[in-house]
């Protein structure tokens, strides 16, 4: 297993983006959290209906844009006519849904690190992982340190790993599973994804001694990080990582 220890993790990453300041998953919202100062941003990865990875959260599209139906069902072509910033607020009216890409170009040309969450919808777990972490090894420079890789689809990382065996893995998980040290092992994470809410000071502890680093989802108050934090808790992943920020060691 890789050592978590050589594996650089800032203390705050920004959820979405920064997903309470600025519309989710979309470019200002990558711009506002590099503008916070923010090191490491997470992000979901998709598929088209033709295949293109990009960066979404939903199995569906009108939550997050002016768009209905099924994501899996749009094309790139169908998707960028879409308005993915107006939902959110008016201010934000024109923001697109951006392709890997265009996101991966942003943060590599800012210095903001990637943590990806392969999201696939349901039965796409390899070809999601796939294409979409071909992709990135294309758009990432090999001179920055590479992204972090999470799901919660085991499937998914298995498949990331035959195309990208270097970069470093996370599984998400929400409640801690039985077989957690056994996954560690089998899919040679380095970083357990847990919620924030189903962690204890004991099983930070457990998790760390097998030898991964433990970040916490989704934490917006500042008190709630400092406690995580002194439990050994490696990052928080934040919708405000500015206010967790201001907080951070
Ligand atoms: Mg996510």
């Amino acid at each position: 297993m890789s050592s978590a220890a050589t594996f650089g993790l800032p203390r705050v990453i920004g959820h979405r983006g920064a997903a309470i300041v600025a519309p989710e998953n979309t470019l200002a919202a990558f711009r506002v959290a590099a503008a916070m100062g923010v090191a490491m941003v997470e992000f979901d990865v998709k598929l088209t209906a033709d295949g293109r990875p990009v960066v979404f959260h939903d199995d569906t599209l009108f939550r997050t844009t002016n768009g209905h139906g099924r994501l899996r069902d749009a094309t790139l072509e169908e998707l960028e006519r879409l308005d993915a910033g107006s939902w959110f607020e008016p201010a934000f009216t024109g923001e697109r849904v951006p392709t890997l890409e265009v996101v991966l170009s942003f943060l590599a040309s800012v210095g903001v690190g990637a943590v990806i969450e392969l999201k696939p919808c349901p039965e796409t777990d390899e070809r999601t992982a796939q294409i979409a972490v071909a992709a990135a090894l294309e758009y990432w420079p090999s001179d920055q340190p590479p992204p972090l890789l999470s799901s919660f689809s085991r499937r998914a990382l298995r498949a990331a790993r035959a195309v990208a065996p270097a970069w470093p893995q996370g599984l998400i998980v929400d409640r801690l599973p039985e077989d957690w040290h056994e996954a560690a092992a089998a899919l040679q994470i380095v970083t357990l994804h847990c919620q924030e809410r189903h962690l204890s000071p004991v099983a930070v502890a457990e998790i760390k001694r097998a030898g991964l680093a433990v970040l916490a989802w989704t934490v917006n108050d500042p008190q709630r990080a400092r406690t995580l934090w002194k439990w050994g808790v490696e990052a928080v992943i934040s919708d405000v990582p500015d206010e967790i920020l201001a907080e951070a060691p």
